[in-house]
């Protein structure tokens, strides 16, 4: 409903309406947005509907596992996405019956900023990259792992429809439901390969559907696959939904601790334990040896995004998406055909 106000609306936050339902009441409301009701706004407007479509849908941690027999991509341009980003969702997707794959892009030969991860050359960044990511997917619970191998820095100007190929077979061919990926859409992102791999992935995942697109691969046995649903993550998102990821923290640390190539999590604990030690100092936090330290480094210091983040919607950790589910809706012919069909 599209209405005219002179003041903006200040919608409270579906979670706050739930767990505070005594101050979300009319009356209270009224307190809450006395511009509204200066306009004899509808209060009956504030009534479930209208709330329900404020703010991110929350996904929660669920029991059991629904997912099973379902198949999850979790794909990144480099060994690092999805360990930052999207880490607690992906672990916790598994955790609930999704069988799960990590594709990497690129081959991470560029390392990282100066001062974060290992120090090496272009070609040890290549090797200690592609040991990190394959302990990155044993961590988060995956079945197996795929490297596409294009150069850091450079997926600018390869070609798209090579990319795009690429996933629509691994798409078909692993029968994948889901992806979690860098969002196509997103704002802010400076790195080519980023971008790249999401406007790749957004186009593999319809076009791996249409049995016209790569019909050599159908006749190969690969039944075409539409990928139904897609969590998006980005550098400045737009957030269409908030995974609880509390109980999967432990994975996530461990999936940054294992980024060592690259960081900017991995051994940089331990090595902040040791260059305090050389000045005679010591951080509680880091504890008493390697380990605890580098756990600890990134509880601190790694995840503290996701802790704001959880704390602002209700959990302890979350991690933030562009979420695009499947299709509800059925076609007007069809709700037709419902509705008006009668027996011959
Ligand atoms: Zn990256």
């Amino acid at each position: 409903m599209a209405v005219a106000l002179p003041v903006p609306i200040l919608w409270p936050r579906r979670q706050d309406v739930r767990r505070y339902p005594e101050k979300y009441r009319v009356a209270a409301l009224r307190r809450y947005n006395p511009g509204m009701f200066r306009r004899h706004f509808i209060p009956t407007l504030f009534a479930s509907s209208a709330l329900a479509q404020t703010g991110p849908v929350l996904e929660t941690q669920t029991t059991g596992q629904p997912h099973k027999g379902k198949v999850l991509l979790a794909i990144q341009a480099h060994s690092d996405d999805i360990p930052l980003s999207a880490a607690g969702t992906v672990a916790k997707l598994i955790e609930e019956g999704y069988t799960g794959y990590l594709i990497r892009a690129t081959n991470d030969d560029m390392g990282d900023a100066p001062g974060l991860g290992t120090v090496g050359s272009i070609g040890e960044h290549v090797l200690g990259n592609e040991r990190d990511n394959a302990e990155v997917a044993r961590v988060l619970g995956c079945k197996g792992n795929f490297d596409l191998n294009y150069n850091n820095h450079r997926m600018g100007d390869v070609s798209l429809n090579e990319v795009i190929g690429r996933l629509i077979f691994l798409i078909r061919a692993l029968k994948a439901d889901t992806i979690v990926s860098w969002d196509p859409w997103a704002h802010d992102e400076e790195n080519p390969d980023h971008y790249t791999i999401a406007r790749a992935v957004e186009a593999a995942s319809w076009m791996a559907g249409r049995a016209h697109d790569f019909p050599e691969q159908i006749a190969m046995g690969h039944a075409a696959k539409t990928v139904t649903e897609k969590y998006y993550f980005a550098r400045r998102p737009e957030i269409t939904r908030v995974v609880d990821i509390s109980k999967q923290i432990d994975k996530v640390i461990d999936a940054n601790r294992a980024n060592r190539a690259k960081g900017p999590a991995g051994h940089l604990g331990s090595r902040l334990r040791a260059d305090l030690a050389k000045r005679n100092q010591r951080l509680p936090l880091l504890g008493d040896d390697d380990t605890t330290a580098e756990r600890n480094y990134i509880r601190e210091f790694v995840v503290a995004r996701s802790r704001a983040l959880g704390a602002k919607h209700g959990f302890e950790y979350a991690e933030a998406f562009h979420y695009i589910g499947p299709s509800t809706g059925r076609s007007r012919v069809e709700e037709y055909i419902k509705r008006h069909a009668v027996p011959r």
